[in-house]
């Protein structure tokens, strides 16, 4: 039989031809109604693809041009006849609420690029369709199937995408031209492209990294987690970016730490597979710095902002209502959001402080500032300190209506005021109960402290002292040298020690020693000097005393003691060939002894000259060396026992006072002999240089301390330890002996160890040829 509708000569055509529809539910082809048969002749003559659903099973047909989207080894042909829902198993989900829309309203839907995955070429591949599905009606104008008209624009999609890729890529280097900007390639990241900037930002040269893994080129990124990056971004597709992230890049020779901006795009190819990464960077790290310096600064002010913790407000004066913040209400001990009028804050007012509070208010009226601190009462009775500052809003006519201001918690200040002032209190009370003078001075050296005991002393004000300067108490005649020691201790930073006068309340001038020693912070920088005076008048007076016996005493002791050494020579020569043995020894004795009397008496005359300022000296040219063979010669005769070890070498011509100079010389070697009871060796050695000569005398005797060292050139000073009785003296000598040759613009000086013996030395400077 042939059916007119079923004539053409296509496959699906010849397919339904073919077909036994007996077996099928929908019947043989001659039961179809009309309304199929005229669906089925437009379909299979179509050469648009089409599908078609008919009857309550919703039977499939389609046509040739639908066939290809099944593909080889799929549904074709197999599908032909079969109930839609058997025949589309795997989109079943998809499909069936399009059917039913229009199997049962009867309208027409259409999907665009739609993703309806099939089964075909032996496998459920993603298919994108473009389609409309349109009802059927049968021949009583009911919905009797579908017509599935559609292309398959898989295709047209992946090139889509491909295309929105290749935008993607050609936007984003266009749009970041001035960025950093590199391709890697494969899993090794091989860089494909670098622009200048990338360059930059890597410190590498094109040639260096063209076509090489990156992380060959930069191998100091590898330990930094890049690596890490790259291979996930390569792996998942996942796009990675980051901000100001901190990154150590080999520049020249140096590693540097740049702050980058950058991004890593996974990069597909047509497949849709991932084959690159595109990297888009931008070295940040001028703005990162200046942002942290911006950042410490806006810190410093925050804690400026928060250390002050203001409270602020505002108050109507014409309605007396008040706008307050937080702070301020948690400076009163309530929340923030508890309701608070004027009134009610003033309740918290120290009743004490009412009246400060008042008149600040009436005087800022005035003056437009108001200013007040205060105590306050919190409810739950304790005691803050508060500091309000404001400022005055006046109305046209001049009187006042606003007050906006700012309120402070300032009990913690005013604690460490309390405390501070009670510092104070005591360190004057101390100060004052002290009978010393104390002082203290700034670092410029300006006093500005003194004790009570200046104010007594003086009978002077602070005033009279501030305005008229400290200078005023001290002794004219000792102003310069003090105001120069002073300031000379000031500029170097080292203590200072002065004795003057100061005049007393009732005129008197009064010794005193003064002492100062600056205190330094932990640079070393001074902060304060604090200074002492202590009236060393009785002390000084009785010095004064002595040193007039001395001088009075060694006067009068030096006419006896000549005219006896005198007599005693006489009585030596009248002697001199008397057989009594007792006689001579007797007058032999009288004469050492008076030998001693008169060094003493020398020692305490010149002790007085030094003392008044009248040690002259006698200067003449002379040969040093001569002089020491002479003293020598001297005293090898009296001390037959000692062996002094000297050479004369060369002559030194000195400028001196002859006498004074061979005095020290016969001091150093009566020292040095008296000092060296078990060695009988000395030697003496000269040296000079073009500027002065040196005369050393060593001894290998007792020795002397190092604390004694510093002190035996001092008057009366003698070294602890030695008895009068083995070591007769008075420590007069190396006084007198340093005088001597600092007047003579020399220097002298000892080394010494104990028990090993001294070295004495002197110098002077050699004459002008
Ligand atoms: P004196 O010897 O009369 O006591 P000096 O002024 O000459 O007075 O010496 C001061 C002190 O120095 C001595 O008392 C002694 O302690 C110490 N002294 C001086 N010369 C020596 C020396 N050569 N060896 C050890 N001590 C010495």
């Amino acid at each position: 039989m042939k059916i007119k509708f079923l004539n053409g000569d296509g496959e699906m055509s010849e397919l339904i031809r073919s077909k036994d529809w007996s077996k099928t539910a929908i019947g043989s082809p001659e039961t179809w109604p009309q309304s199929l048969q005229i669906s089925l002749n437009i379909l299979l003559n179509s050469k648009f693809p089409m599908f078609l659903w008919w009857g309550p099973q919703l039977i499939c047909f389609y046509n040739d041009a639908y066939r290809p989207s099944l593909g080889i080894n799929g549904k074709h042909p197999f599908i032909l006849g079969m109930k839609a829902e058997e025949a589309w198993v795997e989109v079943w989900d998809i499909i069936k609420p399009l059917i039913d829309q229009v199997m049962e309203q009867a309208e027409s839907v259409w999907h665009e690029d739609m993703l309806v995955p099939i089964y075909r070429n032996g496998a459920i591949e993603d298919v994108y369709w473009t389609f409309s599905y349109s009802p059927v009606f049968d021949d009583a104008e009911k919905v009797a199937g579908v017509l599935v008209t559609c292309t398959e624009t898989t295709e047209k999609v992946i090139i889509k995408k491909q295309l929105e890729e290749n935008e993607r890529k050609l936007r984003l280097s266009i749009l970041q031209a001035p960025l950093a900007i590199g391709i890697f390639r494969g899993p090794d990241h091989v860089t494909e492209i670098a622009n200048s900037k990338a360059l930059e930002l890597w410190g590498r040269k094109e040639k260096d990294v063209l076509n090489k893994p990156i992380l060959d080129v930069m191998p100091e990124l590898a330990d930094q987690g890049i690596k890490q990056l790259l291979d996930d971004v390569y792996e998942t597709g996942n796009r990675f970016a980051a901000v100001e992230l901190p990154v150590q890049i080999l520049h020249g020779d140096q590693i540097e730490t740049l702050y980058v901006n950058f991004s890593y795009e996974p990069l597909y190819d047509t497949q849709g597979k991932i084959d690159g990464i595109m990297t888009v960077g931008m070295d940040v790290t001028q703005q990162v710095m200046a942002h942290k310096k911006v950042e410490k600064n806006e810190e410093k002010l925050n804690i400026v902002i928060t250390a002050r913790e203001l409270g602020v407000f505002e108050i109507n004066l014409l309605t007396d209502e008040i706008e307050s913040s937080g702070r301020l209400h948690e400076i009163f001990g309530y929340t923030k959001e508890e309701k608070l009028s004027h009134a009610a804050l003033i309740g918290h007012l120290h009743p004490e402080d009412a009246q400060t509070r008042k008149t600040a208010f009436s005087e800022a009226y005035k003056s437009g500032v108001l200013y007040y601190e205060s105590r306050i009462i919190l409810r739950d009775k304790s005691l803050r300190w508060i500091e309000v500052k404001g400022k005055v809003f006046y109305q046209n006519n001049g009187e006042p209506h606003l007050i906006i201001g700012t309120l402070s918690d300032i009990t913690d200040v005013k604690k460490h005021q309390q405390i501070l002032a009670d510092n104070e209190r005591k360190f004057r009370l101390l100060a004052d109960s002290m009978p010393q003078h104390i002082w203290t001075a700034d670092p410029g050296g300006n006093l500005n402290y003194f004790n009570k005991s200046v104010f007594d002393y003086s009978g002077l004000t602070f005033e009279q002292i501030n305005t008229d300067g400290w200078m005023q108490i001290v002794h004219p005649d000792d102003r310069e040298g003090n105001a120069k020691t002073w300031h000379d201790s000031v500029v170097s930073g080292s203590d200072f020690l002065f004795e003057h006068r100061f005049r007393r309340f009732d005129g008197q001038y009064r010794w005193q020693l003064s002492r100062a020693v600056p205190q330094k912070d932990k640079e070393g920088n001074i902060q304060m000097w604090v200074g002492t005076s202590t009236d060393i008048h009785d002390i000084k007076e009785l010095e004064q005393q002595k040193d007039y016996f001395i001088s009075m005493a060694s006067h009068e002791l030096k006419t006896p003691v000549t005219s006896i050494k005198g007599y005693v020579q006489i009585l030596q020569s009248v002697y001199k060939d008397k057989e009594d043995d007792f006689l001579k020894n007797t007058l032999k004795i009288i004469d050492k002894q008076v030998l001693v009397l008169t060094k003493l008496v020398t020692e305490l005359l010149d002790l007085s000259r030094i003392k008044a300022g009248s040690l002259e000296l006698s200067i003449e040219k002379f040969d040093l060396a001569e002089l020491a063979d002479e003293i020598i010669d001297e005293i090898k005769l009296i001390n037959p026992g000692h062996t002094i070890d000297f050479s004369k070498e060369c002559v030194m011509e000195v400028s001196a006072d002859r006498q004074r100079i061979s005095q020290v010389m016969i001091n150093f070697l009566n020292n040095a002999i008296k000092y060296s009871p078990h060695s009988v060796c000395i030697r003496v050695r000269m040296v000079k240089d073009d500027r002065e000569a040196k005369v050393i005398v060593q001894d290998y005797g007792i020795g002397i301390s190092k604390a004694d060292q510093q002190k035996i050139f001092e008057r009366f000073y003698r070294a602890e330890g030695i008895s009068e009785k083995t070591f007769p003296g008075f420590g007069i000598g190396l006084f007198i002996a340093a005088e001597i040759i600092s007047r003579h613009g020399g220097n002298i000086g000892v080394e010494s160890e104990p028990g090993k013996g001294s070295s004495f030395y002197f110098s002077l400077p050699l004459a002008a040829p």
